[in-house]
């Protein structure tokens, strides 16, 4: 398999992933404001589990090696996997399985394979109520709606 854009360096330059379709709403978002840019759709939403209100806590160990933190959880299994600078448990699931859509524990952004871009939770009306879940198991309250 082809390496992944560098597996060390966190921004392989996201901003090449966008610059084709329906980029330019994309761009009134998250243009100047540094961060990287979520997509506020996505084609794989059908995959998600049906149960997401409720998801294992942040502090499960990666079901593969048992890396204890910053893991990331399947939206469609609910399966734990540690990060590609872990050692990529996540990316072999979504290899093996194609469960495209995975939260992550250390920052609770979303992130779709398939689409190879971030996601934004709160705008996605499907993403929302997981990652509100999420959010609670992390910091013991509700999220800060924008
Ligand atoms: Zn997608
Ligand atoms: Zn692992
Ligand atoms: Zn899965």
């Amino acid at each position: 398999m082809a390496e992944k854009a560098g597996s060390s360096s966190s921004t392989s330059n996201p901003l090449t992933l966008i610059i084709e379709d329906e980029v330019e709403e994309e761009l009134l978002y998250g243009a100047g404001s540094g961060w990287v840019q979520a997509l506020t759709s996505c084609d794989h939403l059908a995959s998600l589990s049906s149960d997401l209100a409720h998801i294992p806590p942040p502090q499960t160990p990666c079901s593969q090696c048992q890396n204890p933190k910053e893991n990331w959880v399947c939206l469609c299994c609910k399966d734990v996997f540690c990060s590609r600078f872990v050692n990529k448990h996540m990316l072999q699931h979504y290899e093996q399985s194609t469960h495209c859509l995975a939260l992550s524990y250390s920052d609770l952004s979303v992130w779709c394979f398939s689409c190879d871009a971030y996601l934004d939770a709160q705008v996605i009306q499907e993403l929302r109520p997981v990652h509100e879940v999420a959010y609670i198991l992390k910091f013991g309250e509700a999220p800060p709606f924008r």
